[in-house]
């Protein structure tokens, strides 16, 4: 039995996709990188400048908290949460505090406390120039960020271990996805974790919670909430006393304490007279609902059920759906040309995507819904290496050609007379003038250098330029050779 059992709660921010801001129509565009570009007074915090809800970021949050199994209330509303930064000129950040959109919901066995949704503060950069003096350092900030949306997931602390931190982030992330709700990169800020972590003994009540932010890669949740629950057992041990705060993951893989948490109250939240309630519909809840997609899990098993994927290359499809999407769509397609192929050569359609197409889409800059070609040529292309009508070698060009032109395979084969000659009276006259012009050779072979037979195909697959089929090849040399 371990000596301290480790408790965490979850708060995870994501930044919502959608066009505009969440109280204004200014650009919600993350990738602007001029500062202060997409701002207007209601988003500068201007005074007597009125907000308005943005209905699609409402409904993103709803559809998430549907995806989670979560309550959503006919009822919500917006509150203010005053603070002062200087990334925040309004002083107040609009907020949910006892109403939020949803209640509940479970991921991965871990129960949801609530999702809210909020607006994103401005952003602070600091140009600090080292030894020559404070006059010389700048603080800049940039209001782009200033109300984009934002979406704040709070779990219940049912956490107990890092690395069931890390699962339940990566499937938020894939869900977010899915949803289209968020793009969810945690390099690149859409998607922010903070851990409420504390130790106790088994059966003891609850330690003194640490809350650790700046968690911006799923590498730093794991590491952080490892290197913190160490840090705190070293305290007790010690016989001291873990103190409340909040603590900041820093890059050189140590949390530092960065202020003494606040109490909600500090934050005197007020509900926002300029919003009017949030009144939401069984029926608009209905049509979020039927409007779902497929989500990881569900996806997970009918993919395992039709496909018999491994682990690791169902991995790889869930986190793509773009790529589950074409390879679904070809082995539709592959099937309905030849069931038995299709049985004996599923595999092969990974394989295309995953490695050789791969590499010519990452070196055009390009993915699977801007592909020239359809599924079903895939599927043709498949067919042909199936049915040794061209060689996996041949297929590779082949598919190359496919991808520059969005050529059908077949028509490739055809127009450029590639493809492995079954022929056989094309083949006999080629081996006939290869026995001729290679004596030698053929004196070796009949003493017995079985090598030799190799060359004399290697030379007839030269003169059919690579389209011999090679079993055939070696056939008829053996027929004639023995003659
Ligand atoms: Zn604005």
């Amino acid at each position: 039995m371990p000596k301290f059992v480790t408790t965490i709660g979850l708060e995870i921010h994501a930044e919502l996709k959608t066009k505009t801001k969440m109280f204004c129509d200014c650009l919600n565009d993350p990738e602007e990188r001029r500062p202060n570009v997409n701002v207007c007074p209601v988003c500068l915090g201007h005074p007597g400048a009125l907000p308005t809800i943005n209905g699609n970021a409402v409904k993103k949050v709803i559809s998430v908290g549907l995806a989670l199994g979560g309550k959503i209330g006919n009822m919500s509303k917006f509150d203010r949460k005053s603070y002062f930064y200087p990334d925040l000129p309004k002083s107040y950040q609009i907020s949910q505090y006892d109403e939020p959109l949803v209640l509940g919901g479970s991921l991965k066995g871990i129960r949801l406390t609530r999702i809210h949704l909020e607006e994103d503060t401005g952003r602070l950069s600091h140009q600090l120039s080292g030894t020559t003096g404070r006059d010389q350092d700048h603080s800049y900030v940039d209001f782009n960020r200033s109300s984009m949306p934002l979406m704040e997931l709070v779990t219940e602390p049912d956490i107990s271990s890092p690395e069931q931190a890390l699962e339940f982030a990566k499937e938020l992330q894939l869900i977010l996805r899915y949803l289209g709700a968020s793009d969810a990169d945690m390099e690149k800020g859409q998607m922010r974790v903070e851990a409420n972590l504390s130790i106790a003994e088994p059966g003891a009540k609850l330690g003194t919670k640490v809350e650790v932010k700046n968690l911006n890669s799923f590498r730093a949740v794991r590491d952080a909430i490892k290197y913190e629950v160490e840090r705190q057992t070293k305290i007790i041990e010690g016989g001291g006393k873990v103190v409340q705060e909040t603590r900041g993951w820093d890059e050189r893989g140590v949390t530092v304490s960065q202020r003494l948490k606040e109490q909600a109250h500090d934050y005197r939240y007020m509900p926002e007279p300029d919003l009017p309630p949030l009144v939401i519909s069984d029926e608009e809840i209905g049509e979020i609902r039927a409007s779902l997609p497929e989500l990881p899990d569900a996806k997970r098993k009918r993919l395992t059920e039709s496909y018999g994927l491994s682990e690791k290359q169902l991995d790889l499809v869930i986190a793509e759906p773009k790529l589950a999407d074409f390879m679904e769509k070809t082995a539709a397609e592959l099937k309905e040309l030849d069931s038995a192929v299709f049985e004996s050569s599923f595999p092969l359609i990974l394989n295309y995507l995953t490695s050789d197409l791969r590499g010519l889409m990452n070196s055009a800059g390009t993915d699977f819904d801007k592909l020239k070609f359809s599924p079903k040529y895939l599927a043709n292309l498949i067919l042909l290496v199936a049915k040794s009508s061209v060689t996996s070698r041949q297929a590779k060009d082949i598919l190359a050609k496919m991808f520059e032109t969005g050529t059908d395979p077949l028509e490739i084969v055809k127009s450029e007379n590639i493809g492995m000659s079954s022929d056989v009276a094309e083949i006999e006259g080629v081996v006939v003038s290869v026995i001729a012009e290679n004596e030698a050779a053929v004196a070796d072979y009949k003493k017995g250098k079985v090598a030799s037979l190799q060359f004399l195909i290697g030379k007839a697959m030269g003169k059919l330029k690579g389209r011999g089929n090679p079993e055939v090849l070696r056939k008829l040399f053996v027929d004639h050779l023995s003659k």
